[in-house]
């Protein structure tokens, strides 16, 4: 029986890949049913501010005449061409706008394409979009954006998370089976534990930043989002590798084995046995909602009994890694975003009256083109780096940093990956703390030291707590993100190994969140 559009749309990337190249579907099915799906959710969801759908088919029309070709011509495609993907719209694109989820960009075309789109359009992925995202990435819920909030598929009166709340929208409702995203404090892990997604945070320089908007430069990197860890681990083996457009790139030869290993094999790890397993004492306990930590007990005991070893890590430092990230970050955004002048490109707001000075001209622009957390950020910034208090805030943060760097050190030298619940809590309901910027920040409270020190992370879905998904994030050395594969996928299996259908495949049908 062919599969219908609705059975399509509900395969994994890595199912979808084997259809195709079996020529069981064609791409062009394949991404007609997700821009129809697009076109039947997305006005609830909001998870898209552009939907490209003629250069998606385009692309997908190509992928179907190579593969019809046959021979040499079929024989080189890529394993994911044909497969659709959406893409954070921090990340820019050629002949599609890119916002940065802000007014200041509205109506931008990016001159050139982000590294890891042209790996994208060179893998032959028929791009379907451009993901929501809270201003420049700033904000745990995805309410930050110019262009409206994005809800969560599983209940559409709560968050998706954020930044990328779009991206791993998108993926939890089917309009995508596979996205990209940012992180530099949690955007693409945070929403995917509120969404029941997987999201992968590369150790620092191990995925081009080169075409990414840049918030906080030392803690930015884009990553794969996904509903299984075999997707994200494809996705992840794709965009990998050294750029030379990007200075803080990794190169080949400085991973332990002297080249980056397949992901995706690493993700068909089956079982723990003797992995010594960390629980980071500071990322439990207090603030955290009772209902995640059950799930991340259960989660433990399930890898205790398939062989893993636990062992409880210190990391005291980290009590402080919120208060460093947030002088570190906004100092960064605040000399990143003074790039919006008003004068280059973007919006230009002029003075209502008055001489039409360039201050003038600016301090117009960035009223109006700047939201109120992208202002909050850039005010902290520009007074944390102030002479006089450079040395007082940032130098302090900047000795934290190193700090949690060697909390990490000392931690993997008794486990090889470390476990922690994602976010201390499930999706909180719109609006909830959109007037309370520190409940916000207080999101990101486990995922944040990793940025700080470079290493990669992975969130993976770790069953219900009201109904509503909880993540369990792993984190390993930097250049070791092969490990965070390894434990996700065995613990995604352990989850899985009863007669349910995995959790991102119980999502509530839309039509009954709607209603
Ligand atoms: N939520 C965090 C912040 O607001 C992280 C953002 C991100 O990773 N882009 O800064």
């Amino acid at each position: 029986m062919a599969p219908t559009p609705d059975s399509l749309i509900r395969l994994t990337a890595a199912q979808m890949s084997a259809k195709l190249r079996t020529g069981e579907i064609t791409s062009v099915e394949l991404t007609q049913a997700h821009l129809d799906r697009i076109g039947a959710v997305d006005e609830t969801i909001n998870a898209f501010i552009h939907v490209s759908g003629d250069e998606a088919l385009q692309t997908a029309a190509a992928v179907d005449a190579s593969r019809a070709a046959g021979g040499a011509e079929a024989e080189q495609l890529h394993p994911l061409a044909g497969v659709p993907i959406a893409i954070k719209d921090l990340i820019v694109t050629k002949g599609q706008p890119t916002t940065a989820g802000s007014k200041m960009l509205q109506g931008w075309m990016s001159p050139y394409d982000a590294t890891v789109v042209e790996k994208i359009r060179t893998a032959r992925m028929p791009i379907l979009g451009k993901t929501n995202l809270d201003e420049f990435a700033m904000g745990s819920s995805t309410e930050h954006s110019a262009y409206g909030p994005t809800r969560n598929p599983w209940d559409i009166t709560r968050i998706p998370g954020g930044s990328g709340g779009g991206s791993a929208a998108a993926v939890a409702a089917f309009e995508a089976p596979l996205a990209l995203g940012t992180d530099t404090g949690g955007s693409i892990r945070q929403p995917g534990a509120v969404t029941g997604t997987v999201g992968t945070k590369p150790t620092y320089g191990g995925v081009s930043r080169y075409g990414a908007i840049a918030m906080a430069s030392s803690l930015d990197q884009i990553g794969p989002v996904a509903r299984t860890v075999e997707d994200a681990a494809l996705l992840h083996d794709l965009i990998a590798g050294h750029d030379e457009k990007d200075s803080t790139s990794l190169a080949e030869a400085e991973y332990p084995e002297g080249r980056i290993p397949s992901f995706a094999e690493a993700a068909t790890t089956k079982n723990v046995a003797g992995l010594r397993i960390g629980v980071i004492k500071q990322l439990q306990g207090s603030g955290y909602q009772a209902g995640v930590l059950s799930r991340f007990q259960e989660a433990l005991d399930q890898l205790r009994d398939n062989g893993a070893e636990i062992v409880e890590v210190d990391c005291p430092s980290f009590d402080y890694a919120l208060g460093a990230y947030y002088l570190i970050m906004p100092s960064e955004a605040s000399s990143n975003l003074a790039r919006y002048d008003g004068v280059r490109y973007g919006t230009r707001v002029l003075p209502e009256s008055g001489p039409m000075t360039i201050e003038r001209v600016m301090g117009a622009t960035r009223a109006a083109g700047f939201g109120d957390e992208v202002k909050r950020r850039i005010i902290l910034g520009t007074y944390a780096l102030s002479a006089g208090y450079y040395d007082a805030y940032y130098g302090s943060a900047q000795k934290i940093r190193t700090l949690i760097q060697r909390d990490f050190e000392a931690a993997f030298e008794r486990a090889d990956v470390l476990v922690s619940p994602t976010s201390p809590t499930v999706a909180f309901p719109l609006e909830d703390k959109l007037d309370d910027p520190l409940a916000m920040y207080l999101n990101d409270v486990a995922t944040i030291p990793a940025n700080l020190a470079g290493i990669p992370g992975i969130s993976v879905p770790g069953g219900l707590s009201e109904g509503l998904p909880v993540g369990i994030q792993f984190l390993a050395p930097a250049k070791e993100d092969a490990r965070v594969y390894r434990a996700a996928a065995a613990l995604e299996r352990l989850l899985n190994d009863n007669d349910e259908p995995p959790l991102w495949a119980q999502v509530p049908a839309l039509e009954e969140v709607t209603r």
